[in-house]
């Protein structure tokens, strides 16, 4: 056999010709390659026109055509028009830029076509060791058992229903929620998927009690304690406190170690939302402000925000390896453990979460961890919360616009003074139009601000400073306008 030849029968979906698949894979990477040198000469981020979006309402396609040619569609109709989070410019929300090295990382995984749902083979072995580095970086023990999903908000959902299954028994598995009144607290600063975890997780979202905050957005303590103190009292179950490290709004980290305590107090389980925060445990100078995180009983957070990991890997991991196994783990005849062949491993991922079968999302963030080294992807953080530093310098100083929040980590909220909410918001997509930046808005005290989140390792002063010229002048345009 030579290399051009598959090693499949004639019926197979491998291409006769693997010459042809050899130039267009050569052909893809040297095109992702050249995108990436000219990444800042594109926009932040540009609107699908009118042809395009036309373009996605095709029939089922039934006959097959040429691979090069699929490849020349997505140029055409994908590749320019995505969200743009690789661009310096891109401040939105909080995403993460991506590398070069993870984009290569997945397309071995799909090569390898591995199934993580279990079984004993060395893609397994590769995200228990990566679930290791999670659990060093945050401070838990190295029996901490954990699993890499889609993102934190079903790292989340895996946290609440393992702390739901410790609160209540295993059995609560088979016979429901029997009317148990439990009632878990989080900030309102918390994200809103822990809310929605708690909706999805059987308990209704009512059941989540928002915690007020204090000037620095943290939950503030004493209203915990007289909310836990009403709620026993009202004879309910208060069964889990989700404390935030990394608000999405403004950065706030809530005061663990004090949470910590609390928890263990009132024998409660005691989870972090550190979506993005988690990867600052890598920064020397922000390591500190995390304090109590590794008091956890359960860390969620995403590799593919400040570990710059490519979409999507989040991550859960729970301090005691029996609770969370005893949340999911389910015998099955056609899923039986050996103690020798490929059977063999036990547990299994999917003794951990909801999923059986599961991509090989643990090679991206291996190879990430390797190619980097946890001390480069704590620089990274550290860089980026000098450019929101800058940012919010900047924006003290111009007299037109003013910080709307305390600036703790990586994220600018901040208003043009003279505009209404509807102005704000405006201004927003005037920028994200103009392509010079991606900023997003929020909510704060009840009023619409602009907000850049410094997420992208390729984000520099330079970029900010776009930001705020962009912001002025768009802010200046819609006032003549209005004058006018
Ligand atoms: C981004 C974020 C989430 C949601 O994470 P996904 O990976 O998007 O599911 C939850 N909490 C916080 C604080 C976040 O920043």
């Amino acid at each position: 056999m030579t290399a051009s030849q598959t090693a499949s029968g004639d019926q197979s979906l491998d291409a006769a010709d693997l010459d042809a698949l050899r130039a267009l894979g050569h052909r893809m990477i040297d095109d992702a390659v050249d995108e990436l040198a000219s990444l800042r000469e594109t926009g932040a981020w540009r609107p699908m026109p009118d042809a395009v979006r036309a373009a996605w309402s095709g029939p089922l396609p039934r006959v097959p055509e040429n691979a090069a040619s699929v490849y020349d569609e997505y140029r055409r109709l994908i590749a320019p028009y995505a969200t743009g989070n690789r661009h310096p410019g891109f401040m939105g929300w909080v995403h993460g830029g991506g590398t070069f090295v993870g984009a290569l990382a997945e397309f071995l995984a799909g090569a390898l076509n591995a199934n993580l749902g279990g079984r004993d083979h060395a893609p397994v072995a590769c995200e228990r060791q990566v679930i290791a580095w999670a659990a060093e970086m945050l401070g838990f023990p190295p029996d901490a058992s954990g699993l890499l999903v889609t993102g934190t908000s079903i790292a989340n959902l895996i946290a609440v229903l393992v702390a739901r299954t410790d609160a209540i028994g295993a059995d609560s598995r088979a016979r429901g929620l029997r009317d148990v009144p439990l009632v878990a607290y989080a900030s309102v600063a918390a994200h809103g998927c822990v809310p929605r975890a708690l909706d999805m997780a059987g308990i209704g979202s009512d059941a989540l009690r928002m915690v007020p905050c204090d000037a620095q957005g943290a939950l503030r303590l004493d209203a915990l304690q007289a909310m836990i103190a009403d709620d026993l009292q009202a004879g309910l179950a208060p069964f889990l406190v989700v404390g935030t490290a990394g608000s999405v709004d403004s950065g706030a980290i809530d005061h663990l170690d004090e949470l910590a305590t609390l928890c263990a107090r009132h024998d409660l389980w005691f989870h972090v939302d550190a979506a993005y925060g988690a990867i600052a445990m890598l920064s020397h100078r922000y390591r500190p402000r995390l304090a109590g995180i590794e008091r956890a009983d359960s860390v969620a957070f995403d590799f593919h925000k400040w570990a710059q990991v490519p979409y999507d890997a989040g991550c859960i991991v729970v301090r005691d390896a029996r609770a969370h196994r005893a949340a999911f783990a389910r015998p099955a005849t056609y899923l039986s453990r050996t103690a020798r062949g490929l059977a063999a491993g036990d547990p299994w991922p999917c003794d951990f979460g909801p999923d059986l079968s599961r991509g090989f999302r643990a090679l991206k963030v291996w190879m990430t961890l390797k190619t980097y080294g946890g001390n480069r992807l704590g620089q990274v953080v550290d860089r980026c919360c000098d450019v929101a530093r800058h940012l919010a310098a900047r924006i003290d100083a111009e007299p037109l616009l003013l910080l709307a929040a305390p600036v703790g980590l990586n994220i600018v909220c901040f208003r043009f003074t003279p505009g209404d909410d509807a102005m704000q918001a405006a201004i927003a997509e005037d920028v994200q139009l103009s392509g010079i930046a991606a900023p997003s808005t929020t909510v704060i005290d009840g009023r619409v601000v602009i907000r850049a989140a410094i997420v992208n390792h390729r984000t520099t002063e330079r970029d900010v400073d776009a930001l705020v010229d962009a912001t002025l002048l768009f802010a200046q345009r819609r006032t003549e306008a209005a004058r006018a």
